[in-house]
């Protein structure tokens, strides 16, 4: 047999941009208890979600948590749940991920963008006030376009979507004040968050509701989708509870008008059980997340910050850098994956363009959308595969 270097040996020699796999004594675990639910024949809001939805909320740190289909789902009901549709705006970023968008257009709510702090990444609360206080914001009107459904921006704004970016607290205190100066509720966006923490307190438990998303590659990640939003406020969750059941109050009444988001038993169960993981796993990102800052501190690149009171859990290892795009290839050269999140910032997009006045640019979401890379971080990354890719990241810019 000749030995010639296939593009096998190539890609098996790469390191991942993530590693999803679980080790064996949880899959055992796992696999014991859907076949638990299988046999049940209890599918759907069962003693399952339940017994989640109580850990989960005792976890985060609230009374009460509901179990839904995805965190966009968990943002939107939320925003149902909170009176607010057809016409009314929230304020939020556009350095996210589209779905907390498409959660806010889904209900028919106008998004204003502000622009993001540049040393955290979050929410700019001085620029948010700049927008409050604007009232020449109107979403365009053009010809049609099977993204625009009849918006019109003529209501008042009734909520900050703040989003824990990559893992790292938003300044909640400052948010918090700004919303009730305004008379506005509170969203966290917390689907990249789970377990992050500011002054001891879990985020999703400083807004009115907090909003999580189970998608695998998040921090606590289900086998396929799922989300759940977080509320101290009794009505808040009794009205929730019933929008994700299309708006049931009894069986077969149907008092408001609601939707078909639950999270199944099946995930419920598995989510249950990674769930008492959670904080180890973020611990090892943590560490992970410390010995590339520890390594990596000398180089020309730019960390994200984080407020002296906050615990970051490192969904995502995101550094800044001028050549971005060169180090991404070099890296990939050195079979090491990384990733852009995200690329383009929402308001640049085709689908969402509608909703951002250009007067009023980002400058800063902007300009981060072309030096942000995310480094391999999860979990399951060893400490040996770490250090060859901070080797590499440290050679490319040594010799360039
Ligand atoms: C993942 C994510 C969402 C959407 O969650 P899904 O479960 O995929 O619907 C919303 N906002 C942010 C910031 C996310 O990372």
């Amino acid at each position: 047999m000749t030995t010639t270097i296939s593009s096998k040996n190539i890609i098996g020699k790469m390191i991942p941009f993530l590693e999803l796999g679980l080790d064996k004594k949880l899959l055992d675990e796992i696999e014991k208890q859907i076949n638990t639910v299988v046999k049940s024949g209890n599918y759907i809001l069962g003693p399952q979600l339940a017994n989640f939805e109580k850990k989960f909320a005792k976890f985060t740190g609230v009374k009460h948590a509901v179990g839904v289909a995805s965190g966009t789902d968990a943002i939107r009901l939320a925003l149902r749940a909170l009176g607010i549709g057809r016409g009314d705006r929230v304020l939020t970023v556009s350095a996210t991920s589209p779905f907390t968008v498409i959660a806010i257009l889904e209900e028919g709510v106008v998004p204003i963008f502000a622009d993001i702090d540049e040393a955290t990444l979050t929410l700019d609360v001085d620029d948010a006030e700049r927008r409050v206080d604007k009232q020449s914001f109107s979403a365009n009107k053009q010809s049609f376009s099977p993204n625009k459904q009849s918006f019109s921006a003529n209501k008042k704004i009734k909520a900050v979507v703040p989003v824990h970016i990559y893992g790292n607290p938003c300044d909640m205190p400052r948010i918090l004040a700004f919303a009730k100066k305004h008379k506005i509720a509170v969203i966290e966006d917390a689907c990249q968050a789970h377990g992050a923490q500011l002054e001891g307190k879990r985020v999703g438990s400083f807004g009115e509701c907090g909003a999580f998303s189970f998608y695998p590659t998040k921090n606590l990640g289900a086998l396929g989708d799922g989300g759940m939003v977080t509320t101290s406020n009794l009505g808040i969750y009794n009205m929730i509870k019933s929008l994700r059941h299309g708006g049931q109050t009894k069986r077969f009444w149907h008092k408001y008008r609601g939707v078909n988001s639950r999270l199944d038993e099946i995930q419920a169960a598995i989510l249950a059980i990674k769930l008492r993981k959670l904080d180890s796993f973020n611990k090892k990102r943590v560490i992970l997340a410390e010995r590339y800052k520890k390594n990596l501190g000398g180089l020309p690149i730019k960390f994200q910050q984080s407020y002296p009171t906050a615990k970051p859990v490192y969904h995502l290892f995101v550094i800044r850098t001028k050549k971005r795009n060169a180090l991404m290839r070099y890296l990939a050269q050195k079979g090491i994956a990384s990733y852009i999140y995200y690329p383009y910032p929402v308001h640049r997009q085709p689908a969402f363009g509608d909703f951002y006045d250009a007067r009023k640019s980002l400058p800063v979401t902007d300009r981060i959308s072309g030096e942000i890379l995310a480094l391999p971080l999860s979990p399951n990354l060893t400490f040996r595969n770490q250090d060859k890719i901070i080797r590499e990241t440290t050679r490319f810019f040594r010799r360039s």
